[in-house]
């Protein structure tokens, strides 16, 4: 599943965020829910067209698609040269598929800013400096070792190739420039580093955590939405989410109604999440579950039944595919069968989010 590590300065709301999003009970109730290690939670992502899916099949559980959220500890100016950015902080933030970074809005004389007075855009520079120093010395590690191996394999393009990008991505942090924005403009396949993991080289999410009472407000969203642009940015208060996490679905929608706030936190950090890394789900449906899968766009069928098991892509047949729309408009299989809405479709078939699928199989 999809991954995100939460990353920022102390005192932005980090951990309030992620308690918030890991502690949802009205998720938590309806939902499989587990917390792998005190860092990492797994949340499912609110998805209205699961609920309708198990009333017209009858379903005995409902299962959504999950995210899993990192709590990454604090990030300090210069923490990168000392013990702050440690192993275990790396380790954590490498596995991660996106980074969000968290930056604090909200004015509160009793939380103590690090850095003085609440200032996003020099948040965001030192975050990402420090990622970037990060990133250096992961490189001047491995230099060494790749230049060794290009020696030794005078012949393998790879290897040249590999030491080649390593090289023009050290040039592009060493001017200040996380790989995300700077390697497509030097012409760096970022695929041949992918081993090392390089933090920038990840996709960044931006959450602005900040006073309620700001959450609508078109002047402040522009304001900070500019600083991270072309990235879609996500508003919250991270107090107010940890609200939300205690009551159920209707009175939930009534208090983000009330904030001008149509998307929970957790739906905008999913929605922008996959959207940003390119995912997008599928549905399956019956008496035992209904059930959202996560594939990336352009999956073809055998490609998102191998998301289920491996078993199922080796021995894919035919999917029989009603897109959730059409389903529900029908109001049931039988009658979107009967209006010719179910598909047939091969091993060709590019799946659609929202498609709700049957695959047929050999074992
Ligand atoms: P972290 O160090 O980034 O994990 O920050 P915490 O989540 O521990 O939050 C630091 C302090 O800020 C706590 O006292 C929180 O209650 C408070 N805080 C977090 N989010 C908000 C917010 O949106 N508004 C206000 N006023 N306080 C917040």
């Amino acid at each position: 599943s999809l991954s995100i590590g939460i990353v920022g300065l102390p005192n932005v709301g980090k951990s309030t965020l992620f308690n918030a999003l890991t502690q949802n009970e009205a998720l938590a109730a309806n939902y499989p829910f587990a917390t792998i290690e005190p860092n990492v939670g797994v949340v499912g992502v609110p998805d209205s067209r699961l609920p309708a899916l198990a009333e017209m099949f009858d379903s005995a559980k409902t299962i959504p698609a999950t995210v899993d959220f990192v709590d990454i500890a604090g990030i300090v100016s210069g923490a990168s040269e000392g013990e702050g950015l440690g192993n275990q902080f790396l380790a954590n933030i490498r596995e991660a598929d996106a980074i969000c970074q968290v930056i604090r809005g909200f004015n509160d004389a009793d939380v103590t800013h690090v850095a003085g007075g609440i200032e996003p855009a020099r948040d965001i520079e030192t975050i990402n400096t420090e990622l970037i120093l990060a990133d250096l010395q992961t490189l001047e590690k491995a230099l060494p070792r790749l230049e060794k191996e290009s020696k030794r394999n005078a012949k393998d393009k790879k290897a040249q190739e590999t030491l080649a990008a390593a090289q023009a991505a050290q040039r592009v942090l060493n001017e200040g420039q996380s790989l995300s924005t700077g390697a497509a403009a030097a012409g760096i396949d970022l695929g041949l580093v992918r081993e090392l993991n390089l933090l920038t080289a990840k996709p960044f999410l931006y959450v602005f955590n900040v006073e309620s009472d700001e959450l609508a407000n078109p002047d402040v969203r522009a304001k900070l939405s500019e600083l991270v642009a072309p990235n879609e940015a996500i508003f919250l208060d991270a107090k107010i989410e940890a609200e939300l996490a205690e009551l159920d679905e209707d009175e939930a929608a009534e208090l983000m109604e009330s904030m001008g706030q149509t998307e929970s936190g957790l739906a905008q950090l999913a929605r922008v999440g996959f959207d940003t890394l390119g995912l997008q789900t599928y549905l399956t449906a019956g008496p035992k579950e209904t059930r959202a899968w996560t594939i990336p766009k352009g999956a073809t069928a055998p490609e998102a039944a191998g998301a289920i098991h491996s078993d199922f892509q080796r021995g894919f047949i035919k999917a029989e595919i009603v897109s959730y729309d059409e389903l529900m408009a029908a109001g049931s299989m039988q009658t979107a069968r009967a209006n010719g809405r179910v598909r047939m479709e091969g091993k060709e078939y590019v799946m659609q989010d929202g498609d709700v699928v049957e695959f047929r199989f050999n074992v």
